[in-house]
């Protein structure tokens, strides 16, 4: 047989919008035994993990649990078991995570409205609202952190406008959860998706969902019509149909997490400890706290950028705090950059997609990646890395301005 060496994966600062580094508590917690996932001392720490997601949500819902697969299967889970056929949907879109709301609504047979923002923007919540006024949709689905551009769509009021007209608001948070505000309850957001391997650094593998009595509401009477339970009050349930999907149906899903425990998929046992591990991090810490952290590295970057020379993309009012993009200096190949960064330094940032391509870097700074260390380190390589490219800036700079955000002494 070919002997395939030892998988030795080197050590990387990961700093970009997702997969980032793990922390070292949430591996421990990954290589422990495997349980049962009837064991009783399972089950417990399935509760404990709701409970958990419950504090991160900042909900009082029910139902928070995590769906098995990446975040999008969290996205598909909640947007195929909402969605009937011919159901209106309108997805307000400022870049790429939007696009792939309104792939999924349309896959799962919704009429799409779309509203289109250029990237590098977020809508005002007016403009949402107007929209929604005006189509009256069954539901509104919009990205909260958008990765591609690193902009903050602003949501508070948009839950209250769609409650008063009963339509459904769901929220992919995957790339804010644990890194900014996410108020589920006071912002009336009717299911929200998180992310696992952004903000909370956990690996990718688990999406964990959080959804109110209005949408499970409408699992159940989905359910009835999937289990031909049609004989009483089958008024109720006219017009509805049954979900299209048996792995991502949240009425099957609820009654594998809930107290019923009735079997559907083999729970990811291993990536379930991981998600704990990485909730209770996530608490210990406090949210507030984490929040804080998030805003500090974000200063200290993006003043080490300005003082590098570097410009910075999009519009500021909006921006991100876990995700800062920079404008490519002219002439320089990005990607030559990104290439020196890895190889050189071990250190990873991303490039973008479709009309950023090739003009701007991402760089993250999420959950266990944000830190004073990984920030330093992050802005000498760059620096290093750009004077290579022949890139003209005033070198040192853009440690002491970053240095002068984490007030470090000259004694
Ligand atoms: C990363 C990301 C996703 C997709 O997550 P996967 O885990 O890759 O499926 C969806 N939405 C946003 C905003 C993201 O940043």
């Amino acid at each position: 047989m070919k002997a395939y060496r030892d998988l030795a994966p080197s050590p990387r600062i990961i700093m970009t919008p997702g997969p980032v580094e793990v922390d070292p508590r949430v591996l421990r917690a990954m290589s422990y035994p495997v349980l049962g996932q009837f064991d009783p001392e399972f089950t417990g720490l399935m509760n404990e993990t709701m409970e958990m997601l419950r504090g991160v949500f900042q909900t009082a819902n029910k139902w928070a649990y995590p769906v098995d697969g990446t975040s999008r299967s969290g996205i598909e889970a909640v947007l195929v078991s909402l969605i009937e056929p011919g159901d209106s949907v309108l997805v307000p879109i400022y870049g790429r995570f939007g696009y792939l709301l309104a792939e999924i609504a349309r896959r799962c047979g919704a009429q799409v409205i779309v509203m289109e923002r250029e990237w590098g923007g977020v809508f005002p919540q007016e403009e949402i609202i107007e929209g929604i006024m005006r189509h009256r949709p069954k539901l509104v689905a919009l990205v909260h952190g958008e990765t591609s551009t690193g902009r903050l769509q602003p949501l508070e009021g948009i839950g209250r406008a769609c409650r008063e007209q009963d339509v459904l608001l769901v929220v992919d948070a995957v790339a804010t959860i644990g890194g900014v505000e996410v108020a589920v309850d006071a912002w009336e957001v009717d299911a929200v998706i998180g992310g696992t391997q952004k903000c909370l650094s956990i690996p990718a593998g688990l999406a964990p969902v959080t959804y109110n009595s209005r949408v499970e509401t409408i699992l159940l009477k989905r359910k009835r019509i999937e289990r031909g339970l049609l004989m009483e009050d089958a008024e109720d349930i006219k017009g509805f149909v049954a979900i299209r999907s048996n792995y991502l149906d949240l009425s099957q899903l609820q009654d594998y997490w809930g107290p019923a425990r009735l079997n559907h998929h083999t729970e990811a046992t291993t990536m379930l400890y991981a998600l704990r591990e990485g909730l209770r991090l996530t608490l210990e810490e406090g949210l507030v706290n984490r929040f804080a952290r998030h805003a500090l590295h974000e200063s200290a970057l993006v003043a080490g950028l300005l003082g590098m020379g570097l410009e910075l993309f999009g519009d500021p009012s909006c921006k991100m705090p876990m995700v800062t993009c920079v404008r490519i200096p002219p002439g320089v190949d990005g990607e030559s950059v990104r290439t020196m960064l890895l190889e050189h330094f071990g250190l990873e940032i991303a490039s973008s997609f479709g009309p950023l391509k090739g003009r701007i870097w991402r760089i993250g700074t999420m959950g266990y990646s944000c830190s004073k260390r990984n920030v330093l380190l992050a802005l000498g390589a760059l620096e290093a890395a750009l004077l290579r490219h022949g890139v003209s800036l005033p070198p040192g700079e853009a440690l002491q301005a970053a240095m002068d955000v984490y007030a470090i002494g000259s004694g």
